[in-house]
């Protein structure tokens, strides 16, 4: 019996099973804490395992580095690893949360990317089932492609380094199917041409690689400001699925399994928040399909005057107010406010006023951004509600704080069909007696259009920088 090899295997069917406690561990607020653990407790064994997998040899079953066997391998990959550590420890330390996205993203490219380097290393390979292998090193290097510069794109987008409004090519749709058709019969072509062919063959798998680096940048370049969200998630289960055809390539069980967690989870959630806001899943995964170019509207009608209050009119609306919601956005994020949040919560409370939090499921920048900053400055979980279950109380609440909140609110999704983000379900604050906005000026929202909320006439705007200005009204209550 080769030792190594059963240890390997045991190492990770053990890494496998507690990704999986890790991805039910983070379902919930309660237990997240205890899925990252799990998560970092799989990802050391699947490291060690790997390192052992491929240092001892090809059979068992990990990435044979340099295809040395013994512990010379080693010398390989240790200073990689020390490298990417140091660089890994380096950026974790300094992302802000709000930019989590954009990392996100960026880690996102590099999966792809490594899925395109395998597949290439792969293709000079004599496998012993050629024609599996090579639909094999096809789809692992399509997947990547697609997945790094889609990636690379949406990183743009969420560190706004380029504008996040949708890209809409003339016949856009008919490009992508195009692209899609040409990837089926190039990969039956490169699964004919014998193998001695290799000019032909390279060529081949060249071409398909440039037409897939096209396709996803074309695919997210495609999808606009407000669908964004989905586009990350989406990116997410491309990545994953591009890690399990690297699996497929690189013999390695585990990478497969983690690549299938991560490839179906991400398509779950991306399904979730497609339903969550109104969206069709196949129009997001295929680029804006069936969304035709010019029905973009810019949504900067002339929509009147705004009012403003001060942090002390404010407060004088909170002393009058019975019940209070609470609708944060990504402003109360990159304010960091969440902590002086909790405090006028917890001051509110402690004068009978009825608190809630009314979370939108796409506010801020990450699928429950929101929910870990609120947990993180201890506001009770049992307090803070989503959108479809605060909605219809807001009717009856005496005072909305918005903070720095926009797209999330904004009453043009439901009144505007050409509106960028008609159709995306939003919190209706403008039903309370009275709406506070935090924020610091009149600019949009990350989708780039006016909100008619602004203007109307039981909304206030109070200017300035939301923690500030929490804390000035908490001075005056
Ligand atoms: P928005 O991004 O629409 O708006 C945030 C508002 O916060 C801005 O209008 C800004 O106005 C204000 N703001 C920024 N900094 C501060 C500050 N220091 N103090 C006070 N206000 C501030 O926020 P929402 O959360 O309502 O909506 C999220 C948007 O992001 C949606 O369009 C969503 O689709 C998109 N998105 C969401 C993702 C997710 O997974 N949640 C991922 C990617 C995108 P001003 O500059 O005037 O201060």
């Amino acid at each position: 019996m080769n030792i190594p090899f059963t240890l390997v295997q045991g190492a990770y069917i053990v890494a496998g099973l507690l990704f999986i406690l890790a991805l039910s561990g983070l379902s919930k607020h309660e237990t997240a804490r205890m899925g990252n653990r799990y998560g970092i407790a799989g990802m050391t064994i699947a490291l060690i395992a790997t390192i052992i997998g491929a240092t001892v040899g090809q059979e068992a079953g990990g990435v044979a580095v340099g295809r040395e066997s013994g512990w010379g391998g080693l010398t390989w990959i240790a200073p990689a690893m020390i490298v990417a550590a140091l660089i890994g420890v380096t950026v974790a330390r300094r992302v802000e949360m709000t930019q989590m996205p954009e990392l996100i993203a960026m880690l996102h490219s590099f999966v792809g990317l490594a899925a395109v380097l395998v597949g290439w290393n792969s293709s000079y390979e004599v496998a012993a089932y050629p024609a599996i292998h090579d639909v094999e090193v096809f789809v692992g290097v399509f997947i990547g492609a697609v997945t790094l510069t889609g990636s690379i794109v949406a990183y743009l987008k969420l560190s706004a380094k380029i504008k996040s409004a949708p890209m809409m090519l003339p016949a856009h749709n008919a490009v992508n199917l195009g692209i899609i058709v040409a990837f089926v019969v190039m990969t039956v072509v490169y699964v004919l041409v014998p193998h001695d062919q290799m000019v032909l063959r390279q060529t081949l798998l060249g071409l398909m690689t440039l037409l897939a680096l096209f396709l996803g940048w074309h695919l997210v370049a495609s999808i606009g400001g407000g669908d964004m969200p989905v586009v990350v998630s989406m990116l997410n289960s491309y990545s994953g699925w591009a890690a399990a055809a690297a699996g497929f390539l690189l013999n390695n069980d585990l990478l497969i399994i983690t690549g299938a967690l991560v490839g179906s989870s991400g398509a779950y959630l991306s399904y979730i928040m497609c339903r969550a806001m109104n969206r069709s899943f196949i129009s997001v995964i295929a680029g804006g399909f069936g969304v035709e170019a010019g029905t973009v509207a810019s949504g900067d009608a002339d929509h009147g005057e705004h009012r403003e209050v001060t942090a002390e009119g404010a407060a004088a609306l909170l002393g009058e107010a019975r019940t209070v919601v609470i609708t944060p956005g990504y402003g109360m994020a990159t304010a960091q406010a969440q902590h002086a949040v909790a405090e006028l919560t917890r001051r509110l409370r402690e004068r009978n006023v009825k608190v809630r939090f009314g979370i939108h499921p796409v506010a801020g920048r990450l699928p429950g951004h929101m929910n870990v900053l609120l947990a993180e400055a201890k506001v009770p979980y049992d307090i803070v509600l989503e959108m479809d279950e605060i909605n219809d109380d807001l009717g009856d609440t005496d005072v909305v704080l918005v903070i720095g909140a926009n797209d999330t609110v904004n009453p043009a999704a439901m009144d505007d069909p050409g509106s960028p983000i008609a159709g995306m379900p939003v919190l209706h604050v403008w039903e309370a007696k009275d709406v506070v906005v935090f924020k610091r000026s009149m600019a949009t929202g990350y989708a780039g259009v006016q909100n008619p909320l602004f203007f109307k006439d039981n909304t206030q705007m109070l200017f300035g920088d939301a923690k500030a200005r929490v804390e000035d009204i908490i001075a005056a209550l």
